[in-house]
């Protein structure tokens, strides 16, 4: 079994969820007492924050990338960047190490695609639906991306923020969301990417009429798949 190299705390209140996916799975496919083989860096969020909001994003591409090489050094056979939005950083994490790195964007669109959809909507902070590095790389798979208006953003990116990395899950937020996924629906959306990894913590697949993609699954099990995949 391969080691994989977490970046997460970004928030903790999906690592741990990123954990457990893998843990779980790993358990499942091998049985027993088997459990995955994990090198974790889990940062003080406020830290990452100030840095978005700042724009520091060289400052934030620094510290990821110099972090991502320091878990390969420590055994990472793989490295998984747990946060869709800090994939805005992804090239300089690749180049920065020589192990694989598992793009979350890439294993949720090879979810939709294997679901036969076309046309999807995108859930996430305001950098990943208004910057270009995760829907540009969504659309290079061929997938059509929708996202919400601007005041739809705004509640889906605060909720975020001010909610869900601060371990607060309101059904007052989720009736919400749910709200705009309807509107996204109308639009023309076939499927829903919870394109942010604590958006699976409010909203599930139950919640929603249409396919769901839930990041922090997809990516979790991806990594499972690559870890477990024979040499
Ligand atoms: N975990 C979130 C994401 O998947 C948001 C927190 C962050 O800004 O990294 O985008």
């Amino acid at each position: 079994m391969r080691t994989i190299g977490l970046l997460g705390g970004m928030s903790w209140e999906s690592s741990i969820e990123y954990e457990r996916i893998i843990n779980t799975e790993v358990r499942r496919r091998l049985g027993g007492v088997h459990s995955a083989d994990l090198i974790v860096r889990s940062y003080d969020f406020a830290v990452i924050e100030a840095m978005q909001e700042a724009g520091d994003w060289d400052g934030a591409g620094e510290l990821l990338a110099a972090d991502a090489r320091r878990l390969q050094e420590a055994g990472a056979d793989l490295i998984l960047l747990c946060t869709n939005t800090m994939h805005l950083l992804a090239p300089a994490i690749e180049a920065a190490i020589d192990v694989p790195f598992l793009h979350l964007a890439d294993a949720t669109a090879e979810a939709v695609k294997e679901a036969g959809i076309t046309t999807v909507a995108l859930l996430g902070t305001r950098f990943t639906m208004e910057m270009d590095f995760y829907r540009g790389r969504l659309e290079a798979h061929g997938l059509r991306v929708l996202i919400p208006g601007e005041a739809d953003r705004r509640v889906v990116n605060d909720v975020i923020y001010d909610e869900l990395v601060q371990g607060r899950v309101l059904a007052e937020s989720r009736r919400r969301y749910l709200a705009i996924i309807d509107r996204l629906i109308a639009a023309g959306a076939h499927g829903v990417i919870a394109g942010c990894t604590e958006i699976e913590l409010l909203v599930t697949a139950d919640d929603v009429a249409i396919p769901y993609f839930p990041t922090t699954r997809l990516h979790a099990l991806a990594a499972v798949d690559a870890a477990l995949r024979p040499v």
